[in-house]
């Protein structure tokens, strides 16, 4: 059985353009349903809702792309240089949610190219992460001591134009079984690995038989505690979360999944369908979020982003700085942003809502947490601690008063 297009009754805050009230907060924008008979007239409704129906019509094309949205010049001139890019690839399901009249619409930016990508700055490299480097086995990635990355697809069923992994995605190198089984033969034999995580591209984009085959092998090695799955599936391919799928994934508990969003027009009647089953299914959901020049860097959108997630049981788990890949340096943000943006979240709203602010550190220096200066100084025995309003109070830190003049008189380490 699969996810079927629902909408938000009337009561609700409309989730997105899917609905005819969001419709009608956008002239330009259509319902789901509008849209389907509008650009792919002969889809059925069970059509538009088989992922694989999806899949099979991607718009991968300048050509398809213009039968959808009036495409601007800067859009029109990125498809001279489309092979020096990363691809175009767009579910019809997200396209809907596209608005074919503005440019700077949040999720048109985060998937039409534009010529800004062709664009190297200082600093920006196609591997900031160095992940490469640190790879023992095709696809796997062995950068902390505890956990691996498992890339075992580089195909998504819609390209971001930030994608931390742009060198390599979208490219079809990947090896199938053969080749995930060199790299689960070094996850068996090397017993300090206790947390695997899939990614890519997008796992959930493999066929049903193929992510429990990887799940299957990975289970039966004792020492690999748990799994995870880096996704974005639920958000640009909700249709994909089948039941089905979900009687795979919740044989191979305690699996974890990190849903990536961008922006709170995502947030669809489809997406809530689609976390409402994985954690129904005993998924624990967490996101990641890539904090983006015009898209998302607000603290109202920020705000708007987090709460829909928790409503739908998401935990927001990471907001990251955006790695400077080759061609990034429109999307990038300073980090003043990001800090503006945490200070606006932490206090004012649940603590479950506020992700980590990170930065994935160049060259393989692993996620460092930003936080705005929360400690103020010390009097005596006190501790100053600024709070969310920026109001100082104080906190009776004898302990650490005296392990503090300890340290000061203590000799030099030789
Ligand atoms: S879904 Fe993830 S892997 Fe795929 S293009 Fe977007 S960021 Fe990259």
């Amino acid at each position: 059985m699969r996810p079927k297009t629902i909408f938000f009754d009337e009561n609700e805050e409309p989730p997105s353009r899917c609905t005819e009230k969001s419709a009608a907060h956008h002239p330009s924008l259509e319902t789901s349903t509008s849209f389907r008979n509008r650009y792919f007239p002969a889809a059925t409704e069970e059509n538009w809702n088989d992922w694989h129906w999806q899949l099979r019509h991607r718009i991968t094309s300048r050509r398809q792309l213009e039968k959808i949205i009036r495409l601007s010049e800067n859009e029109k001139n990125s498809f001279h240089f489309q092979n020096a890019t990363l691809p175009l690839a767009i579910t019809p399901y997200y396209a809907g949610l596209i608005d074919p009249d503005n440019p700077e619409h949040p999720l048109r930016r985060s998937m039409v190219p534009v010529t800004n990508e062709l664009l190297v700055s200082p600093g920006e490299s196609p591997d900031p992460l160095g992940e490469d480097c640190h790879s023992p086995a095709p696809g796997l990635i062995h950068r902390y001591p505890d956990r691996v990355l498992f890339l075992v697809t580089d195909y998504c069923s819609s390209y971001c134009r930030y994608c931390t992994r742009s060198r390599m995605v979208g490219r079809r190198t990947n090896g199938g079984k053969k080749q995930w089984q060199k790299a689960i033969d070094y996850i068996a034999a090397t017993p300090v690995i206790r947390d695997v995580l899939l990614s890519g591209g997008d796992p959930l984009t493999l066929p049903d038989e193929q992510i429990d085959w990887l799940l299957d092998r990975l289970r039966r090695i004792p020492h690999v505690e748990m799994i995870r799955i880096g996704t974005k599936a639920p958000i640009v391919l909700p249709q994909r979360i089948t039941t089905e799928l979900v009687e795979i994934l919740k044989k191979y508990h305690p699996l974890w999944m990190s849903i990536h969003c961008t922006h709170p027009d995502e947030l669809t009647a489809e997406v809530r369908e689609a976390c409402t089953r994985l954690a129904d299914a005993g998924i624990p959901l967490g996101s990641q979020t890539v904090l983006l020049a015009g898209i998302n860097d607000s603290v109202e959108t920020m705000r708007r982003l987090m709460h829909g997630l928790v409503k739908i049981r998401v935990k927001p788990y990471y907001l990251y700085q955006c790695d400077p890949i080759l061609g990034s340096s429109h999307f990038r943000t300073p980090v003043s942003k990001g800090l503006e943006i945490y200070a606006g979240l932490r206090g004012h709203t649940t603590g479950y809502a506020v992700p980590n602010y990170v930065i994935d550190a160049p060259g393989g220096g692993g996620k460092i947490p930003l936080i705005p200066e929360t400690v103020a100084g010390r009097e005596g025995n006190d501790l100053l601690i600024r709070n969310y309003e920026g109001k100082i109070y104080r906190y009776p830190d004898m302990i650490g008063a005296a392990d503090s003049l300890a340290r000061q008189g203590a000799p030099p380490c030789e």
